[in-house]
């Protein structure tokens, strides 16, 4: 086993990975990316590249345990923004602090930083990547400098769902998209020519993990990225410093050690906390970090589930059906008081892969989510039997708490009102099975202020742990109710920029 040594470790390539890596690297440190994935091939889908990630267990009705958990975004290099929608919001001030709106047994939902705090960094991380999207369209949109890209058309298929919303009352705008409107950074605009939403994009036209650092300049050396390289544990050298990482080849099966000033967690909300788990030794018996019994807790997926129908086009659409996965949506449902604990949750269009007109027929398609209670026996654990490297498998216990299903009910009667406007006859309702794990994958490292109901603190640093940090989506205490890559990737920036100021 070679032991090198480098300044940072980061375990994971993806949206937090990638953004942590890049800023580290152009500051001059020696930064290794250990990816277990590796780079997706042309044409790769979601659902190609699905039954080479290992699924986590799950409890079936009965209580017993079965493999149908989903514990990745995507495993490859890049992480699940390789094949994502390219939403990209940013948290409202609600999802900072969701106090009124949460259970009495829920988790503390506070975040400890605010919007203010981390609008700095979607800022920056905006005129990098670009989104597009229109300033002040979105009743719930935090304060933000004018927007670099235009927003992007609705589409044949979005023109009908905002045309309904706005005849029932509802503040319709376009989905704030990081993919180009028009052309910028070096991408082309998107010229609407594939199915989006789980492939690859065609054109580059959808920003990517390393987009925001396309342009910037890394001095020689200062990046390594290892593919097939699977963290497997994290050894400290003493109950307060971690000193070295273990990794496995996924193909060799070969061992390898690598030694760090810092080592930075970036493999997803449910790896990370499954890596700390793994990482148990005499000075940690139940993991680093674990102490108060809180890896792995609060892990959470957000509810949500889908509506769908057919309906009659007023006129053959001009522009193409592909393109955006999502061009229109609705936030007034976010803040309402009508909704269970009132807080609901956005309503968006989410177009089918399959898009064509059949019979001067068209689906429209609505994906409505929302946060759900950050709950301490959600879970990410470790079982007794192994997977197909040898290590111990992953448990994801999941419930959904009784005010979240009827929030999701609430949700989904008021996008099928939508759909129903829209001149859709007969809705059908799709599960989206989140409670097996889902692509926005929360909290199990959660940020906080007490060390006994968190594991970091809010530079991302693990409690009692001076040199170990978790950047992914693990760090949120609360999930918030809009896709979170944005929020993953401006917290790691922020997260980035601390560890800079540590090293130097
Ligand atoms: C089909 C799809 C569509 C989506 N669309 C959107 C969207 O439109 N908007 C949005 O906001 N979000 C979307 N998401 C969610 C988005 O992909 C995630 O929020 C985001 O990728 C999470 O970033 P991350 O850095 O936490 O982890 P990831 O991007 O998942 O990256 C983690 C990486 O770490 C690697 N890794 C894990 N463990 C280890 C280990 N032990 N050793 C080495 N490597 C490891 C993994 O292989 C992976 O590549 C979508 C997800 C999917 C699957």
């Amino acid at each position: 086993m070679t032991a090198d040594a480098v300044d940072v470790c980061v375990v994971g390539s993806g949206a937090s990975g990638s953004t942590v890596a890049h800023e580290i690297a152009r500051n001059g440190f020696r930064v290794l990316v250990l990816e277990e994935g590796r780079r997706l091939p042309p044409g790769a889908s979601l659902a190609t590249v699905q039954s080479s990630m290992d699924d986590a267990l799950v409890r079936s009705p009965p209580g017993g345990l079965m493999p149908f958990g989903r514990p990745w975004t995507v495993s490859a290099l890049g992480g699940g923004m390789t094949l994502y929608a390219g939403i990209a919001f940013r948290y409202r001030t609600v999802d900072f602090d969701a106090r009124a709106h949460v259970a009495a047994d829920a988790l503390d939902p506070v975040w400890p930083i605010d919007y203010a705090e981390l609008r700095p960094y979607y800022e920056e991380l905006e005129r990098r990547m670009g989104v597009a999207r229109l300033a002040g369209a979105d009743p719930l949109e935090p304060p933000s400098d004018p927007a670099v890209l235009p927003p992007h058309q609705y589409s044949p298929q979005g023109r009908l769902i905002a045309n309904a919303g706005g005849r029932i009352g509802r503040l319709p705008f376009p989905t704030p998209l990081a993919i180009n409107s028009v052309p910028y950074g070096g991408r082309p605009a998107c010229h609407c020519c594939g199915p989006c939403n789980e492939h690859l994009c065609l054109t580059g036209a959808r920003a990517d993990a390393r987009s925001p650092f396309i342009d910037v300049p890394l001095p020689p050396g200062a990046l390594t990225v290892a593919l097939g390289s699977k963290a497997v544990r994290i050894d400290l050298g003493n109950v307060s410093r971690a000193d070295s990482v273990e990794w496995l080849d996924t193909d060799s099966r070969q061992r390898a050690r690598v030694r760090a000033r810092c080592v930075v967690l970036a493999g997803n909300a449910i790896q990370s906390a499954a890596l700390l788990l793994r990482s148990a030794q005499p000075a940690a018996p139940n993991g680093i970090g674990n102490g108060a019994g809180m890896v792995g807790s609060g892990i959470s997926f957000k509810i949500s589930g889908y509506v769908s129908g057919s309906t009659a086009l007023d006129r053959l659409p001009v522009q193409p059906l592909g393109g955006p996965f999502s061009t229109v949506a609705i936030s007034d449902h976010y803040l309402d008081e009508e909704a269970p604990s009132g807080l609901g949750g956005l309503i968006y269009e989410a177009s089918p892969t399959e898009r064509a007109v059949h019979e001067g027929k068209i689906t429209l398609r609505l994906h409505f989510l929302a946060a759900d209670q950050p709950m301490r026996n959600n879970a990410v654990r470790l079982a007794n039997t192994r997977d197909r490297l040898g290590l111990p498998n992953i448990i994801l216990e999941y419930w959904t708490h009784p005010v979240d299903k009827r929030r999701l009910g609430y949700l989904s009667r008021r996008a099928s009102d939508l759909l129903l406007e829209a001149g859709v006859k007969k809705v059908d309702y799709q599960d989206s099975n989140y409670q097996f794990g889902s692509g926005h994958l929360h909290g199990g490292c959660r940020a906080g202020i007490d060390p006994k109901e968190s594991v970091v603190d809010r530079w991302g640093r693990v409690h009692d742990i001076d040199n170990l940090y978790v950047a992914d989506g693990g760090f949120f205490p609360y999930s918030g109710g809009v896709n979170p890559t944005f929020t993953i990737q401006a917290n790691a920036l922020r997260i980035a920029r601390r560890i800079v100021t540590q090293l130097a």
